[in-house]
């Protein structure tokens, strides 16, 4: 399949059109998201006109921009003016943003067409996208288990191509885990690299925002494009970013990678044999393997348990019935809001309410959002002074492969698990992604997540295209 890179390449020289590209989408889904549900909203129309409008302008001459033509399913927790927008959950239903978030219009201007608005876990909170209140998605690879999340709309819509690439948000391991599920890329950038602006919050010091793609070099040129300063968002990173395809094929010779001698157990044997098979391909193209340790990396899930679901219960109490979405009526203020909160949220986003809550309150909050805070510290030091002997660090992305549906579904500790490898990057504000590694169990997808330290996503980048190419010349 041709890359985005070369479709806009050929929209913006008029060899082909935006309208036959969002076409043959269109037809994707109309074919196969019955059984897949990757979306909340098809936006049919919409992406027809703006595909109209993109060829007219290619016709005058103008240039549509980088994206020209390419179609993107969007996650259903960034704002699109005057277009549902849901986080998945009955308290939004029905409410209509009035503007669009920063990278959707960076998105626009750059010339793509959103194809539709992706289902995920509700606001985000999930492993597995079982916790959206409109259904789950499928995996397009076996359609009797999960696609991961809680992104996993946004992963399935790439992967059963309904869309050249997607976007998603990873709070924990929201766009890495699904898209390792669904064997597509995915990346989780430096915090403050992408603009939050738009993006509904969920724990705002560990939000961010990046692509799904089925490529490496797909997913350098969509991080290009959103990438960079946004006055309206007070952690985005006031500097320009380096063009990420300049490094796509600058090749491993040379760099250290880094094997975390103390990594928390519980990876499958399958997914092991994959993160060894990538520690050897890049080996053989040049790169050194080191060994470093990252003692508190092992601390990250309970750190994360206590300061994710803080944030979430102070970003939530704005759901109330007042302003968004539902109202469920009552005779007194107070009783609408309990009403409207009791019928609105699900079982999961109740649960970290009363998590957050209880971190925060008087008397425990130095017990434990304090303590957690300290220890969030720790796995930044630590990462730190790994990434002094090693450009970048290899880890399973997920422990398994993608599970049949309801097996966590009752064991909350279960689903938590599946972030083990991915959280502690979103705890030190570092860039992580997963590339598409083979196969284990079932012939299902395995990712190997490639992490990297602070804006080191160039050397991120030139990593994780050597193993994408170990997989293009055989896969080993
Ligand atoms: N699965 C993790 C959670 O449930 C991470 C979610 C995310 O990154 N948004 O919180």
């Amino acid at each position: 399949m041709p890359s985005a890179t070369e479709l806009a390449a050929a929209v913006r020289a008029g060899t082909t059109t935006a309208a036959e590209l969002v076409e043959r989408h269109l037809a994707a889904i109309d074919a196969r998201e019955g059984e897949i549900h990757a979306f909340n909203h098809v936006l049919t129309e919409a992406a027809r006109e703006r595909a109209a409008r993109i060829d007219e302008q290619a016709a005058r001459g103008d240039d549509p921009g980088p994206l020209a033509g390419i179609t993107v399913a969007l996650k259903d927790n960034m704002c699109t003016r005057g277009v549902p927008t849901t986080c998945s959950s009955r308290i939004l239903e029905g409410w209509r943003p009035p503007y669009d978030a920063t990278v959707v219009r960076t998105l626009h201007a750059a010339g793509a067409v959103v194809v539709g608005k992706t289902n995920l876990d509700e606001f985000a909170m999930g492993s597995s996208t079982e916790n959206s209140a409109f259904g789950p998605t499928r995996n397009p690879h076996d359609t009797s288990r999960v696609p991961g999340g809680s992104s996993g709309g946004s992963a399935a819509a790439v992967a059963a191509g309904f869309a050249h690439f997607g976007l998603g948000s990873d709070t924990g391991g929201s766009i890495r885990q699904p898209a390792a599920l669904c064997g597509v890329v995915g990346v989780k950038p430096t915090y403050g690299y992408v603009s939050r602006y738009g993006l509904i919050a969920f724990a705002s010091s560990l939000d961010q925002i990046g692509p799904f793609t089925t490529s490496v070099h797909d997913a350098a040129l969509v991080l290009d494009v959103i990438g960079g300063h946004d006055p309206l968002d007070s952690t985005s990173i006031p500097r320009e970013h380096p063009r990420l395809v300049d490094s796509v094929g600058q090749g491993v010779e040379g760099l250290r990678i880094g094997r975390i001698t103390d990594l928390p157990a519980g990876a499958d044997p399958d997914v092991e044999a994959r993160l060894e098979a990538a520690f050897d391909a890049l080996t053989a193209q040049g790169a050194t393997v080191v060994d470093v340790q990252v003692p508190a990396f092992t601390f990250g899930l309970t750190a994360y348990y206590l300061i994710a679901p803080a944030e979430a219960s102070s970003n939530l109490a704005r759901y109330d019935g007042v302003r968004y979405g539902l109202r469920v009526d009552a005779p007194d203020t107070n009783s609408m809001y309990s009403a409207t909160r009791e019928a609105g949220f699900g079982e999961e986003v109740k649960r970290r309410i009363m998590l957050g809550t209880y971190a925060l309150s008087a008397g425990y909050y130095d017990a434990y959002y304090g303590k957690a805070l300290k220890v969030r510290r720790l796995i930044h030091d630590d990462f730190e002074r790994a990434y002094a002997h090693a450009d970048v660090l290899l880890t399973p992305t997920s422990p398994s492969v993608a599970f049949p549906f309801g097996a966590k579904g009752d064991n909350p500790l279960a689903m938590y698990l599946c972030d083990t490898y991915t959280i502690p990057t979103n705890l030190a504000g570092h860039a992580g992604m997963t590339v598409p590694f083979g196969t284990g169990a079932e012939g299902l997808p395995v990712g190997v997540q490639v992490l990297a330290g602070t804006l080191r996503e160039p050397t991120m980048f030139r990593v994780a295209a050597a193993l994408e190419r170990a997989m293009e010349g055989g896969g080993r």
